[in-house]
């Protein structure tokens, strides 16, 4: 028998995972179609947590009560099944209205991405941060316009949107039979003969039946039907149609339809994740050149995650294998500072469950508990040392100055807004005026927050009061720069340097302010902070 954790093993199971994360705004369906996609397949990681087809109660409500639980949305989960033979890594999200960190640390662990649109309400901001966090890191885009089932926008006006406001070509891949809220089927543009009808069964069973018609009995939907074929005609006259090349270039995105509600046009997404999303490949690394799949193990930390689980205090580190094989119990090395890492009690995380898991391939996704040292970006590796590119950090909009409610607490307190630094939940600073004892929280989005002052509650026992700062920009500059700017009376400002890895920021509360600064120092000039616009 081959050796499963052979090189040989790695390349051969490497071409057989697609891993993947679905971005949406939240409500567009992003909880609805998780669950229809891992009904769908066959969910292989952890037997019994995903519950029977009519039953709500799906994995991703075991995701939502976790968040449930600690009051807020901080997990970013994963997800594994099997369809037509292929290992699905679907890796969560967090869902809220807010976004952080979080979630564009995510994006660079996958290698596609499902872009979720609501018919009726188009392109939201959420999906176009998202999007452009894709966009920046070449992260190919598969289009879902979700709720057809419901009367929403007009199917052509949708990708003209698509176009106009993502400078991305949409390429239908399949096509509504009937406008949203009446919809009949669906075209697969493939199959262009048939169409595809879908009955919900009666009696409040939530899967619709799909049905391929042909010949009379497709010509019988009519009129519905010459128009669906009409409009995927015109569509391919101007050029609209799938190509492998320029959706991995990123320059075109195949679009479905359907309603994950219903289960309407989820098969075919399925398919598409198989067929379309491409496998892990070769993955750059920071000194030139690449990691091919079947070289020794690598992995990436893209999230690290305290006290998942309320019954053990514990730290987990989620890494994505890039190449090899990871086997539980190996000893790795961790590339910032060289030291062995022992993965004893690896597992793989689904929902609330944890299983042990003993084998990992590229691709798939690792929880290493006990993970204290390890934080977001790292490399893991074994042999030889690799490092990849440092995870971009995003320019934070927000900064607020933390202190301890209960100045008897402050070594608690230090402790927590360390750890937290750590973990990345926000970047600390510290501000040459205010000192170390006032540590300034900067945050991408405003939810992170949230995430700090229960986490400092419940879990240091250090309750925090946060002073909102007024200053909404940050941009790069020297140590001269910072005193030149703390000492300005002309310039609204403030310096502050970044205990992760002493880079000094300036603080502005907009872009004229920057603006201003740039014209009285012009010896110091500013660098953008942003990776991802
Ligand atoms: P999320 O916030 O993106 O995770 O969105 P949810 O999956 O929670 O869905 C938001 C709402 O939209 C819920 O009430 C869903 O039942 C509903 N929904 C999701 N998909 C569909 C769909 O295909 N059709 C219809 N009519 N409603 C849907």
């Amino acid at each position: 028998m081959n050796d499963p954790t052979s090189a040989a093993a790695a390349a051969t199971q490497a071409p057989r995972r697609r891993t993947f994360a679905v971005i949406s705004h939240p409500d567009a369906g992003k909880s609805t179609l998780t669950e229809a996609l891992a009904l769908h397949a066959r969910a292989i990681t952890s037997a019994g947590a995903v519950h029977g087809k009519g039953d709500r109660r799906g994995v991703t409500s075991d995701w939502m009560a976790m968040e449930q639980a600690r009051g807020i949305s901080v997990t970013s989960a994963v997800l594994q099944f099997e369809h037509r033979d292929r290992v699905l890594n679907l890796l969560d999200t967090p869902g809220h209205a807010d976004f952080s960190e979080d979630t564009y640390r995510v994006l660079a662990a996958v290698d596609c991405a499902i872009m979720l649109v609501d018919a009726a309400k188009g392109l939201e901001e959420q999906t176009r941060k998202l999007f452009d966090v894709c966009r920046h890191r070449g992260v190919p885009v598969i289009t879902f316009i979700n709720k057809w089932d419901r009367p929403g926008r007009e199917a052509l006006e949708l990708l003209d949107e698509i176009e106009r406001e993502f400078r991305i070509q949409p390429t239908p891949v399949t096509w509504p039979v009937g406008i949203a809220g009446h919809m009949t089927g669906l075209i697969d543009s493939r199959d262009p003969d048939a169409v595809l009808r879908y009955t919900r069964a009666p009696g409040g069973e939530r899967a619709a039946e799909e049905e391929r018609l042909t010949g009379e009995e497709a010509a019988a939907l009519g009129e519905d039907r010459d128009t669906a074929l009409e409009e995927l005609e015109l569509l391919a006259a101007t050029g609209a149609v799938h190509d492998r090349e320029t959706f991995l270039a990123g320059k075109t995105t195949p679009v479905f339809f359907g309603a994950a509600l219903s289960n309407i046009g989820v098969r075919l997404l399925l398919d598409a994740v198989v067929d379309l999303a491409p496998p892990p490949g070769p993955r750059e690394l920071a000194a030139g050149g690449h990691r091919p799949v079947d070289a020794e193990f690598s992995g990436l930390v893209f999230k690290v995650q305290a006290n998942m689980d309320r019954s053990h205090r514990d730290r987990i580190a989620f890494v994505r294998v890039c190449s090899g094989v990871f086997e539980r119990g190996m000893t790795v090395t961790r590339a910032a500072t060289g030291r062995p890492f022992a993965t004893k009690y690896a597992h793989s995380v689904f929902g609330q469950e944890r299983s042990s898991l003993e084998l990992a391939y590229p691709g798939d996704v690792v929880g290493l508990v006990n993970a204290g040292a390890l934080t977001p970006g790292d490399t893991l590796y074994t042999g030889k040392k690799v490092e990849f590119p440092p995870m971009p950090t995003f320019a934070p909009e927000h900064f607020a100055v933390a202190r301890p409610m209960d100045i008897g607490k402050s070594k608690q307190f230090r402790r927590g807004i360390a750890q937290l630094d750590e973990e990345g939940v926000v970047q600390v600073l510290i501000s040459l005026l205010r000192g170390e004892q006032a540590p300034v929280l900067a945050a991408v989005g405003p939810m992170q927050y949230d995430v700090v002052a229960h986490r400092m509650e419940h879990e240091f026992g250090a309750a925090v009061k946060l002073e909102h700062l007024p200053y909404n920009l940050a941009r790069a500059t020297d140590a001269a720069g910072g005193a030149a700017l703390d000492a300005s009376r002309l310039v609204h400002g403030e310096s502050m340097t970044r205990v992760k890895d002493g880079a000094v920021l300036a603080l502005f509360p907009n872009r004229w302010h920057a603006g201003s600064f740039e014209r009285e120092f012009p010896d110091h000039p500013l660098e953008s902070l942003i990776a991802a616009h």
